[in-house]
């Protein structure tokens, strides 16, 4: 007979995490299943928009008290020609590794009474009856089945096994490389460095114990050819920024911290349900650039939580659960997507070497590339 629980939820990535946690602070059996061991590096920039941290303190996770993230007030784009431009952010914003952020939220979801299943793939998700989810997964070489009422997917961009995709056309074609590694001995001020390259972007910027994060979105396109290890990608994308390539040679790789994600595709369009409600980058994956992955990853999962909630709670049936998420998550985040994509097209345009001259005409082109990616303000009542 297997085990049957409230919700399970599958990734336990910062999507996955806050919404395990709070849908066991809400009094809900939950499970929360990961294939990988933690800690664990992750593909990300580790730059933290300052609605990240006022969802996270909502949550009652406080960073200040596990640790001492970095701060930046600005964000600078350096031009493949070496021209730049610097804007103030509208905030304060955080580095802080995934390394230590996975796991400080892996701990108050525990705390609260998540179970956490790591090293358990999940491998096939079917729904007998209305209200009834089978969840298969594979831990430790052995095919397991739980029965949960709900499944949330927050297993990033890519669906378990036989999973159909809700539409057609969900993402782009364009496809794309991402890396990072940590370095040390780099000297970065309070800011974040974009560094425009050919086929996309070097992201650089301080995290904490006096480490920089650098994490790259480069298409295939580019990188095929150059090499397939991180510092192959980074050193190709430096033949294109002379000032990312000084910027690279002042520091030292971090054995370990390499990772890389590839193939990605961003989103044409969100995609909050197929068989269960998604969450985080399972729902949609922005332009890295805009620096909004995981301020969009703790919004849809709080989201998502409110209204699964209501459904576990009897207060919505199966249909207006699958049909007010969705609604919900369509008007929250398909404006926001349409205008990072727009401004991606715009950074990663062949013509980025005329960039000069379009600052010239547009000066607030930096402060609209940090500024127009923002989410709205947070709506109390959508907590
Ligand atoms: C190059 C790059 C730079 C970025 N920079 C930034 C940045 O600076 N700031 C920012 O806010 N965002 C950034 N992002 C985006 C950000 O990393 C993501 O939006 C964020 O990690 C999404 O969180 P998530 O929880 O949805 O997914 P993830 O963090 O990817 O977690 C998904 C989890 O699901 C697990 N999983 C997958 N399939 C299964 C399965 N079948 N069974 C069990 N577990 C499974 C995975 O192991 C993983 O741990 C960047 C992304 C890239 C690629």
């Amino acid at each position: 007979m297997s085990k049957q629980v409230d919700v399970i939820v599958i990734g336990a990535g910062i999507a996955g995490s806050t919404c395990a946690l709070q849908l066991a602070k809400q009094g809900h059996e939950v499970i929360l299943m990961d294939s990988q061991e933690f800690p664990r590096h992750k593909t990300c920039g580790e730059f933290m928009s300052p609605e990240t941290k006022e969802m996270l303190e909502y949550l009652d996770i406080h960073l200040e008290q596990k640790l001492q993230p970095t701060t930046m007030d600005r964000a600078q784009i350096i031009m493949p020609d070496g021209g730049e431009i610097e804007a103030p952010l509208p905030g304060n914003a955080y580095g802080i590794s995934r390394y230590e952020l996975d796991c400080i939220l892996h701990q108050a979801a525990l705390e609260a009474g998540t179970t956490i299943l790591t090293k358990s793939t999940v491998t096939k998700i079917e729904q007998p009856q209305a209200g009834l989810y089978e969840v298969q997964f594979k831990q430790n070489g052995e095919l397991v089945q739980y029965r949960a009422k709900a499944v949330i997917g927050a297993h990033g961009t890519k669906k378990p096994r036989g999973v159909v995709p809700s539409a057609e056309n969900l993402r782009d074609e364009t496809v794309y490389v991402g890396i990072k590694s940590h370095f040390t001995g780099m000297q970065i001020p309070p800011r974040v460095e974009l560094y425009f390259c050919e086929g996309g972007y070097v992201g650089i910027s301080p995290i904490e114990n006096g480490k920089t994060n650098v994490a790259a979105l480069l298409t295939l396109e580019t990188v095929q050819g150059s090499g397939t290890s991180v510092p192959d990608i980074l050193h190709a994308a430096s033949l294109t920024n002379q000032r990312l390539a000084d910027r690279l040679a002042e520091g030292e790789a971090v054995p370990g911290t390499q990772v890389s994600i590839a193939p990605l595709n961003l989103s044409n369009i969100p995609e909050p349900w197929s068989q269960y409600p998604h969450i985080g980058d399972a729902m949609m994956m922005i332009p890295p650039l805009s620096g909004d992955g995981m301020s969009i990853a703790l919004r849809s999962s709080l989201l998502c939580a409110q209204y699964t909630d209501r459904y576990l709670r009897g207060e919505l049936d199966d249909k207006a659960w699958a049909s007010e998420y969705m609604l919900a998550a369509n008007q929250e985040f398909t404006q926001l997507l349409k205008r990072t994509r727009a401004i991606q097209k715009l950074a990663f345009a062949k013509v980025n070497v005329y960039y000069p001259k379009l600052v010239q005409m547009m000066p607030s082109l930096a402060s609209y590339i940090v500024q127009a990616t923002r989410l709205p303000h947070m709506n109390k009542t959508n907590r």
